[in-house]
């Protein structure tokens, strides 16, 4: 899926669960004992996290050892005046020590890897009037466990001061999952870090296209998407599991290189449309969802049983798609708009990082 148009839509999403004027809400609203984070701040207004837990993924790229994470502050509001941004303090602890600060000035807190929001509608938990994106690539040795965030703005009510702390997981993957095409293949976008799949299901989703023998992209001259070498290969179950979502009945985007919005469902106009997609429950928490599948090729049903490896559709470009491909992602719930990402690896095919540009041959 094309999601980076789709964060917004997800954090007033993620918004609309929360409930307003709350120091106490985080811990209301965690019934386990998985660490998530804490906040303080104004009356009338609360600094969320989204997701709701955040995890590290260790990275070698470019021989440089880091540990990378991205989550979003998004600040809520009771009314839909929108403060004043003076500036966001960023620090990275571990075992209670600070371990590096940033600090976003006013004169660019609204910007660079910041994202300032315009006043969104009102949702349940009131007005989103802010929302930054805290991307970070800092050394694996500084064994970071931990991000405090520090707002500060003002209101007409004066100065304003909002903390939240955000705990760093590492992840581990429960389910043994194979890649969900057998066969040549390139990824063709990564997650959060690799310039793509910016959601809050998605950060650590993957898009791969089928390539042919000898790694053409091609089989055939032509603009339609069935001259894609990928076009029409077995999309496999990565694992066992039983079927909790299966649409069939969306068009597939008919022209190489355009996700036309013309082929999305109402629902997400703006993009991020999944199109024919499955999702796996594979019974630990973790569930997989496959999207882009053509139109009609979808074999599996609600409630279904499947092993792995069994086939459960064709390789499509429908919804929001510009070429054929497969998009990938575990998530930790049965539904993509409101679950978190969940890291994972594949037993085969793509290794590490599965950064964009990556070639590999899946052999079960
Ligand atoms: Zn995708």
């Amino acid at each position: 899926m094309t999601t980076r148009r789709n964060f917004l839509a997800g954090a007033a999403t993620a918004a609309g669960s929360i409930a307003l004027g709350l120091r106490t809400v985080a811990a209301a609203a965690v019934p386990d004992a998985t660490p998530r984070a804490t906040t303080s701040g104004a009356e009338g207004l609360d600094l969320s996290v989204q997701p709701g837990r955040v995890f590290k993924r260790r990275s070698d790229r470019n021989a440089l050892r880091t540990d990378n994470w991205l989550f979003n502050l998004v600040l809520l509001s009771a009314s839909d005046d929108k403060p004043m941004l003076d500036s966001l303090v960023v620090r990275c602890l571990s075992g209670g020590e600070v371990r590096r600060t940033t600090i976003w000035p006013a004169a660019v807190v609204g910007s660079a890897n910041l994202l300032a929001a315009a006043p969104m509608p009102a949702k349940e938990g009131g007005w989103m009037v802010a929302a930054f994106r805290i991307a970070d690539a800092v050394p694996a040795d500084l064994a970071v466990d931990r991000v405090d965030c520090e707002l500060h703005c003002r209101t007409a009510d004066g100065a304003q001061h909002f903390t939240k702390s955000v705990p760093l997981q590492a992840y581990a993957q429960k389910t043994r999952l194979v890649f969900p095409f057998e066969g040549r293949g390139m990824i063709s976008q990564g997650g959060a870090w690799n310039d793509g799949h910016r959601n809050r299901s998605g950060m650590f989703a993957v898009d791969a296209i089928g390539l042919a023998d000898l790694y053409a992209a091609m089989h055939a001259q032509g603009d339609e998407s069935s001259a894609a070498a990928g076009w029409g290969r077995p999309i496999i179950a990565p694992a066992a599991g039983t079927i909790v979502v299966a649409r069939n009945d969306r068009p597939d985007q008919p022209v190489l290189g355009v996700s036309d919005p013309k082929f999305f469902v109402a629902e997400f106009p703006n993009g991020g449309d999944p199109g024919n997609h499955v999702v796996i429950d594979h019974g630990n928490g973790e569930f997989s969802l496959l999207c882009h599948m053509q139109h009609g090729s979808v074999k599996v049903a609600e409630g279904q049983r499947v092993e792995q490896g069994q086939e459960i559709g064709l390789l499509g470009s429908s919804g929001d798609s510009s070429s054929p491909h497969v998009h990938h992602q575990l998530q930790d719930g049965p539904h993509w708009t409101s679950a978190d990402a969940l890291p994972h690896e594949y037993a085969n095919g793509p290794k590490g990082q599965h950064d964009r540009g990556v070639f590999f041959n899946a052999v079960r």
